[in-house]
């Protein structure tokens, strides 16, 4: 550890204590789930910050901000650590800047907008607002823990994208005030657009110390899953409820055989050999719903009230990329990828796909909103690790078919497949952040040379 960093830190804290430096508890505070990566996982091996410091509010931020540009010590912002690519971890050393005691709900506007501090839990953020009608447009599975700057700062979306879209579309993200990394850092508030220069550029460019979070009127949700002989019925089925509008929905996931078989908890609901179906409707549709799939040819496995986060069981712990963790804990060798398939030609895609790689790639699909407001077949498919080779052949075969891939197995923002193309993360960077020591290392096209001319 750099010499007095711990205790110059404690100083700008009103609690001592949270500084932690114990070098187990620093490591901890420095991962995320990388390691779902078989790539990341030797790459970013034994990678760590020096110090771990906890401010409780914007001021105690500021001064560990001032004190890193002043010191020239790396900050590294951390919500609840559940990112999948590394993205909070140091990987020149330094602070890291836990931020979640900073965790205030100041109030939902009568308008449903959330003004939280980033360090918010989004399940406490669901819970208290569906108390007063109101709850998340979308979250990640990971809800429990994950918190709302982090959601913001490396997340993309998940459970609510099927009608809301991702967490950039639609103004779900109202503003928030960033604070830069400069001689005497500064609370600048993105509003409307300005919020794109900072989302998900993984806390290179700023922390977000404050923020404005739009809701949705809350609903009244069943979880439903159904079993269908063959993927392409339950494929067929999930979509036709998916893309029409008169279905009020919040989930709509499909899981190709054996997949399932890797939800141990929920064995109930799974099927020998069949394909899943996953939904969250409307309650005032379950019955409808039940009749179309039983008419597509399903058997309805499970049909229960959603009930908030606390919901047991919460079927949305085996969606999104909890389906990647079921399937890494029943075989080690699996991995996952993050690909968008065409609305319109992705069963052709499919069987382009199935016919080169066997049964190495799984289809788990998550429908979704995009920016154009049409509902696409986005996916999360269960991939066999061989070789990075393999996997990168794989990859570079999928966007050749026209199959997007947001690759998960790359340590940057650029590479991560939500860079923008006009350069406005980058830009803010040598606005906010001019001598690279917020996040080093992970916004690849920033140069320190180029910064200080
Ligand atoms: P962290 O992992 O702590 O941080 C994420 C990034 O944001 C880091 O780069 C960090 O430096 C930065 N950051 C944190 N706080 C701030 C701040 N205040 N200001 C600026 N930058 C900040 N993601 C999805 O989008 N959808 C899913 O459905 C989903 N499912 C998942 C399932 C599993 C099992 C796992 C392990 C991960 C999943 N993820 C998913 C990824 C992750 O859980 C989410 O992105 C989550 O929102 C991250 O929140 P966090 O608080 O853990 O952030």
């Amino acid at each position: 550890m750099r010499t007095g960093l711990a205790t110059d830190l404690a100083q700008l804290v009103a609690d001592p204590a949270r500084v932690l430096s114990a070098p187990a508890i620093v490591e901890k505070l420095s991962r995320d789930f990388y390691w779902y990566s078989p790539i990341l996982r030797r790459q970013l091996e034994g990678k760590a910050g020096e110090v771990v410091v906890q401010p409780v509010d914007q001021a105690e931020l500021i001064a560990v901000m001032r004190y890193g540009f002043a010191h020239e010590v790396p900050v590294t912002a951390r919500g609840a650590g559940t990112g999948n690519y590394g993205q909070c971890i140091p990987l020149e050393g330094g602070i890291v800047l836990d931020l979640a005691l900073m965790d205030k709900l100041e109030q939902i506007t009568a308008d449903g907008v959330a003004v939280c501090q980033p360090g918010l839990r989004l399940a406490t953020l669901e819970m208290e607002a569906r108390k007063i009608g109101w709850e998340l447009r979308m979250y990640p599975s990971t809800l429990a823990k994950a918190s709302v700057g982090g959601f913001l700062g490396g997340g993309s979306g998940g459970i609510g994208s099927v009608a809301h879209g991702a967490l950039r579309d639609f103004d779900t993200v109202r503003a928030f005030e960033v604070i830069t990394m400069e001689d005497e850092p500064r609370v600048v508030l993105h509003e409307g657009k300005a919020v794109h220069e900072i989302l998900h550029a993984w806390g290179t460019n700023g922390v977000l110390s404050r923020i404005w979070f739009a809701l949705t009127p809350a609903v009244e949700w069943t979880q439903f899953t159904a079993a269908f002989d063959t993927y392409e019925q339950a494929f067929r089925f999930t979509q036709s409820i998916a893309v029409d509008a008169g279905w009020n929905k919040r989930l709509a996931t499909v899981f190709e055989w054996p997949i399932p078989s890797y939800f141990s908890p929920i064995k109930e609901v799974v099927r020998e050999g069949k394909s899943l179906a996953l939904l969250m409707i409307a309650t005032a549709q379950t019955d409808a719903l039940r009749k179309e799939a039983e008419s597509a040819g399903g058997e309805v496995t499970f049909c229960g009230k959603y009930d908030g986060p606390r919901t047991h069981p919460l079927l949305s712990d085996y969606t999104w990329n909890h389906t990647t963790l079921w399937a890494m804990k029943a075989d080690p060798a699996l991995t996952y990828l993050q690909c968008g398939f065409s609305p319109t030609e992705c069963e052709r895609q499919f069987h382009l796909l199935r016919e080169r790689y066997g049964d190495e790639i799984l289809f788990h699909i998550e429908f979704m909103k995009n920016g154009e407001g049409v509902v696409i077949p986005g996916a999360i498919p269960v991939v066999r690790f061989t070789t990075e080779e393999r996997l990168n052949g794989m990859i570079a075969y999928c966007r050749s078919i026209d199959v997007f891939v947001a690759n998960p197995h790359v340590n940057t923002v650029e590479d991560g497949g939500r860079f923008r193309a006009d350069n406005i993360q980058l830009r803010a960077k040598y606005k906010y952040d001019p001598k690279g020591l917020l996040n080093p290392g992970k916004m690849a096209s920033f140069q320190r040379e180029t910064a200080a001319k």
